[in-house]
């Protein structure tokens, strides 16, 4: 059997940094799933779709092929019917279409097989909104982080700031809290913790403290 753990919790709390970095220290797989609704949002973006057309977005779904691969790195990589598009999906225009087709309930039972797939053959950190009580329910640990929106939208401006692009923090900080409602509201996996998930709180704390205090949580629970 494979050993799962899940981490959720809001864009910016650190869950890729911290489920980065923990799979490195535990020889885990780290998978992203955050990246394969963004994918389904670029493809939607580029046949000129609003994320939340179903009636165009439900039929796109058996026209194209997202797929999950890793480098030699182990890093994760995203194809959109073979191409490698993990670098296109990460702008603040594909954050709010992965937030708009994710509440299409087709677009998570699309995802959902990939998902736990990945989990059953490997063991995994697996990143997102809904694994602890959706994707993978027997997962032997749950965590959930948590952050300030304004520090979490702080987060996101350096990360991008560093990536080269030209954004502003207002608007980041709109569009963090924007997503959040948009996650927690949606009638479908809304986001929220399991009822067995550890809860953590980011704010604050730079995230190398976080990432070696959950490190050693983990490594006490497997
Ligand atoms: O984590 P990331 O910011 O890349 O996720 C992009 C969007 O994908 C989120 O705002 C959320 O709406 C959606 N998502 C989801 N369920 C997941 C992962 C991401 O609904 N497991």
């Amino acid at each position: 059997m494979a050993t799962a753990i899940a981490i959720d919790g809001p864009a910016g709390a650190g869950k890729s940094t911290i489920a980065r970095y923990a799979a490195k220290t535990l020889g885990f797989i780290y998978v992203d799933t955050g990246a394969l609704y963004r994918a389904i949002g670029l493809a939607a973006q580029r046949r000129g779709y609003a994320g939340d057309d179903q009636a165009a977005v439900v039929p796109m779904l058996s026209e194209i092929k997202v797929e999950l691969a890793f480098n030699e790195a182990h890093e994760q990589i995203v194809l959109l019917d073979g191409e490698d598009v993990s670098g296109l999906i990460r702008t603040p225009e594909i954050s709010m279409m992965a937030s708009a087709v994710s509440a299409i309930p087709e677009v998570r039972a699309y995802l959902l097989d990939l998902q736990r797939d990945m989990a059953h053959r490997n063991n995994v950190i697996m990143d997102g909104r809904d694994i602890g009580t959706v994707v993978l329910p027997d997962a032997q640990i749950k965590i959930f982080l948590s952050a300030s929106p304004e520090c979490r939208a702080r987060r996101r401006y350096d990360e991008l700031i560093e990536k080269g692009m030209d954004v502003k923090y207002e608007d980041i900080l709109n569009d963090v809290i924007a997503r959040d409602y948009a996650d927690s509201h949606r009638d479908i996996a809304p986001l929220k913790p399991a009822d067995d998930a550890i809860m953590v709180d980011t704010s604050g704390e730079d995230l190398e403290t976080s990432v070696n205090k959950l490190v050693d949580l983990m490594r006490s629970r497997l």
